[in-house]
């Protein structure tokens, strides 16, 4: 990832380019042009925007994962030296690509974890937006990291906040970590009032522009609860070093406390370009013009406790990481149906952690999961899931 000038430039795959986490990587490539390159841009159907992408980054590949899309993207880019494959196969092997340097996941849910564990073993460096795959497979990936040698780098804000903080600081203990939270949308509800939110109200988050699935998982905290599960994977922590503590102006993005009792926080205005930056460029600052951050224009940070009662979501993650094995892998795929249902009105609000809780009680329990057995309790929990969000 270093060396002479000409190998400073780094070509990227950006697995997911057409969501909110892509796009926004893609400015930071466009603002940075001698620094990186695209080398693979992937997205699932939207098919006019990669292939406005393709023309404006001229990859090497692209790779459309809806099939039905494959001829309209190979004829719009006919006569471009770039290569256009279609389908689920081809997007979790196009990362194997001799020429990428980093590949950037920006999937969304469960679909990213096979080309992450590809990449891995193809020894490329991730930068990891898509926490799905730590959530479901943290020790899975975990050994895979450490057997192929391959480093991680959080583009998650929380979790990239972690690891600024701990840079220069590997080899001190962590005595714990605090996660913030915006606390959401529905921060304050009261449970009656959460009976009536609808998904419209819950897509309207208050800090961060970001993707419809992660939007509703911040509005029920479950995101919070993932990033929990997220960091111990990170980080080599235990549950009980992980805090979450509400912090509503989202401008301490979270804070690492050492065994002499000193806290480090990272800061800055909520954008998610400076987080994918900092992994795309690690352990380089690349100078930006992002908007900075005005002390005046925030005299009161604030900071409260999480309101475990009305968002059981986030504790739901604190039980599947003390239960171990495959348990969170049933939690986010009960998790991905009942965001589908209720983005869909099939399912109020409340019904979400409901589910959730029962994948979580009343799926089969292995330890030691294999990727086989995770791919069966993925689909094994899906299914009891998708029977849930039609009863009441
Ligand atoms: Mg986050």
């Amino acid at each position: 990832m270093s060396g002479g000038a000409d190998s400073d430039l780094r070509n990227i795959a950006i697995l997911g380019s057409t969501g909110s986490i892509g796009v926004q990587a893609l400015d930071v490539i466009r603002s940075n042009p001698d620094k990186f390159r695209v080398e693979t841009l992937t997205a699932n159907a939207q098919a006019d925007k990669l292939i406005a992408q393709a023309i404006e980054f001229n990859p090497n590949a692209v790779v459309i994962a809806d099939d039905s899309k494959y001829l309209q993207v190979k004829e719009a880019l006919a006569g471009k030296d770039i290569k256009v494959f279609a389908g689920k196969k081809a997007l979790a092997s196009i990362v194997e690509s001799g020429e990428t340097d980093i590949v950037l996941n920006a999937l969304v849910g469960y679909s990213g974890l096979e080309p992450t564990l590809r990449a891995i073993r193809a020894g490329k460096p991730i930068a990891l937006a898509n926490k799905e795959t730590l959530v479901v497979a943290g020790e899975l990936v975990n050994r895979e990291l450490e057997i192929n040698r391959v480093a991680m780098l959080p583009v998650d804000s929380e979790h990239s906040a972690i690891f600024q903080c701990l840079t220069g600081e590997f080899h001190n203990p962590i005595e714990c970590i605090y996660l913030t939270a915006s606390g959401g949308p529905f921060r304050g509800k009261t449970r009656q009032e959460l009976e009536q939110v609808t998904f419209r109200q819950a897509l309207k988050h208050p800090n961060w522009d970001m993707g419809a699935k992660i939007t509703i998982d911040s509005s029920t905290l479950m995101n919070k609860g993932f990033e929990v599960i997220e960091a111990k994977w990170l980080f080599g922590l235990q549950p009980e070093q992980i805090k979450v503590v509400v912090h509503p102006q989202s401008i301490i993005h979270s804070v690492v406390q050492f065994t002499d009792g000193s806290m480090k926080a990272q800061m800055g205005l909520p954008d998610m370009k400076l987080p994918i930056q900092y992994a795309l460029g690690y352990p380089n600052r690349i100078p930006s013009d992002f908007p900075r951050f005005n002390f005046m224009q925030y005299p009161n940070l604030s900071f409260e406790e999480p309101d475990r009662e009305n968002f059981p979501c986030l504790d739901l993650a604190f039980e599947a990481m003390n239960i171990g094995g495959n348990a969170a892998c049933r939690l986010n795929a009960a998790n991905e149906i009942a965001v589908q249902a209720f983005l869909q009105e099939k399912i109020d609000f409340l019904k979400i952690p409901h589910i959730l809780s029962y994948c979580l009680e009343h799926g089969t329990q292995i330890s030691n999961p294999s990727y086989e057995d995770y791919v069966q309790t993925d689909e094994e929990t899906r299914r009891l899931a998708i029977e849930m969000t039609g009863t009441n």
